[in-house]
C-alpha cells in the first residue's frame, strides 16, 4: 500500500555530484546513484533528490507503558502511542522485529503526523514513541509527528540503535524528550560487526552523549546474548563510559535475549549471566542497574543509592508500589531519586498497592 505521502523529500542528505547524494541520516552515509536505495531500503535518490519512501506509513501502532521501551526514570506509569515504519539501518540476526524491520518492500497504513497524534490522544497516551524499527531512517517523518505531539502537550521518545549521525543527532535532539539507546552484546565490536552489521559503538556512544547535551533524558539498555555477546569486559568498558560520560544516575538495563528470526538455536540468557553482569555495572559506580524480560525478578525495582530501600516497587511494566514523595524523594531517608514526572493519580494498575 502507498499513501500520497511516499515520496516526502528527504532533507537529511548531500549531492555529491553527476546525480549521486550522500544520505547523513545515520552512520552509514550512504552514497546512493541516482534511482537506487541507501542500506535500509527506504530511502531513495530520485533524480538527485533524496526522498523518504515511508513518510506517513505506519507499519506497526500499538499502545504500550512507556516503561516497555524501556524508560523508568520518564514519565512513569504512562501509557505511549507507539509507531513504526519498515526497514533498518541494522541487521541483527535475532531481530525480534524482523517482519517490518527486514522488509524490502514499502507498505504501511497511512498515518499522517496529525493522525498520529489523534490518535494518541484517543487512547489517553502522554507521549509518543517511535520504536519496532530504527527511527533514525524516517528522521524527517517522526520529526514532524514530534512537533504535532508537543503542540498538543504530549511529549516524544526515540527507541534506536545510536547509530545516527551528528546532522541527525542536531535535527532530532533539539525536539526529542527522552530516549533509550540499545548498546546491544555491550556493544563490542566483534560482536556489532558478525551480529548486526555494524562497524563499531563509536556513533552509538556519540549519539547518546549528543542527544544529552540536547538535554534529551538518555537511558541505556544493553541487550545480552548468550555465550557470543556475553563479556564481564564488555559489559565493565560500557558501564565506564555510561559513567564517565552520561553519569551514574543514568539507568542502565540489561535485557534479556529471546530466541528469534535467524538466531533459534540459541537460550535465553541464563538469569545467574545476568546478575552477574549487574553486579559489574553496579561495581562501576552506576547508580540505577536493572533486569529486563525477566518478569518477578527483584533486580526491576528501583533502589536508593542511599539506604537501599525498595523506591519503586515493579512487576515487568507495572508500577507495584510508589515509596517516593511528592518530589521523588525517598520515603526512608530522604535522596532525590532522578525519575521525571510520577504516576498519573488515576494510575491504579492491577494487583498494585495504591500509588
Ligand atoms: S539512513 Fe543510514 S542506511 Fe539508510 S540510506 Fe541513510 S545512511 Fe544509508
Amino acid at each position: 500500500m502507498a499513501s500520497a505521502l511516499e515520496a516526502h523529500g528527504a532533507s537529511l542528505y548531500e549531492p555529491l555530484g553527476g546525480g549521486k547524494v550522500r544520505c547523513t541520516a545515520c552512520a552509514r552515509y550512504c552514497a546512493i546513484p541516482d534511482g537506487s536505495h541507501g542500506f535500509c531500503f527506504v530511502r531513495k535518490n530520485e533524480g538527485g533528490r533524496l526522498v523518504l519512501l515511508t513518510y506517513g506509513l505506519a507499519s506497526a501502532v500499538q499502545v504500550d507503558p512507556v516503561e516497555k521501551k524501556p524508560l523508568s526514570h520518564y514519565r512513569p506509569g504512562t501509557r505511549v502511542y507507539s509507531i513504526g515504519t519498515v526497514g533498518c539501518n541494522w541487521r541483527c540476526l535475532y531481530c525480534q522485529n524482523a517482519e517490518i524491520s527486514q522488509e524490502h518492500e514499502v507498505r504501511g497504513r497511512p498515518l499522517s503526523p496529525r493522525a498520529a497524534v489523534a490518535g494518541a490522544r484517543r487512547y489517553g497516551c502522554s507521549g509518543v514513541t517511535f520504536t519496532y524499527n530504527e527511527p533514525t531512517i524516517f528522521a524527517e517523518y517522526a520529526l514532524d509527528v514530534i512537533q504535532e505531539a508537543h503542540a498538543a502537550g504530549l511529549f516524544a521518545n526515540f527507541v534506536t540503535n545510536g547509530y545516527m549521525s551528528p546532522e541527525a543527532v542536531d535535527l532530532i535532539g533539539p525536539h526529542l524528550d527522552a530516549v533509550s539507546v540499545d548498546f546491544k552484546g555491550s556493544g563490542e565490536a566483534g560482536f556489532l560487526r558478525k551480529y548486526i552489521t555494524a562497524k563499531g559503538p563509536e556513533p552509538i556512544w556519540e549519539t547518546a552523549a549528543g542527544l544529552q547535551r540536547h538535554g534529551v533524558h538518555v537511558e541505556v539498555t544493553d541487550l545480552i546474548v548468550p555465550s557470543v555477546g556475553e563479556s564481564v569486559e564488555a559489559t565493565r568498558t560500557l558501564a565506564r563510559y555510561v559513567r564517565d560520560t552520561l553519569g551514574p544516575e543514568t539507568p542502565f538495563h540489561l535485557l534479556r535475549f529471546h530466541p528469534d528470526y535467524r538466531m533459534m538455536d540459541l537460550p535465553e540468557t541464563p538469569i545467574p549471566t545476568l546478575e552477574k553482569l549487574h553486579a559489574v555495572a553496579k561495581g562501576e559506580g552506576l547508580d540505577y542497574v536493572y533486569l529486563g524480560n525477566v518478569w518477578g525478578h527483584p533486580l526491576e525495582h528501583t533502589y536508593c543509592p542511599e539506604c537501599g530501600a525498595v523506591a519503586v516497587r515493579r512487576y515487568g511494566f507495572t508500577i507495584q508500589a510508589w515509596n517516593l514523595d511528592r518530589e521523588n524523594r525517598c520515603r526512608a531517608c530522604g535522596h532525590r531519586i532522578p525519575i521525571v514526572g510520577r504516576p498519573p493519580s488515576d494510575y491504579l494498575p492491577t494487583f498494585a498497592t495504591p500509588v
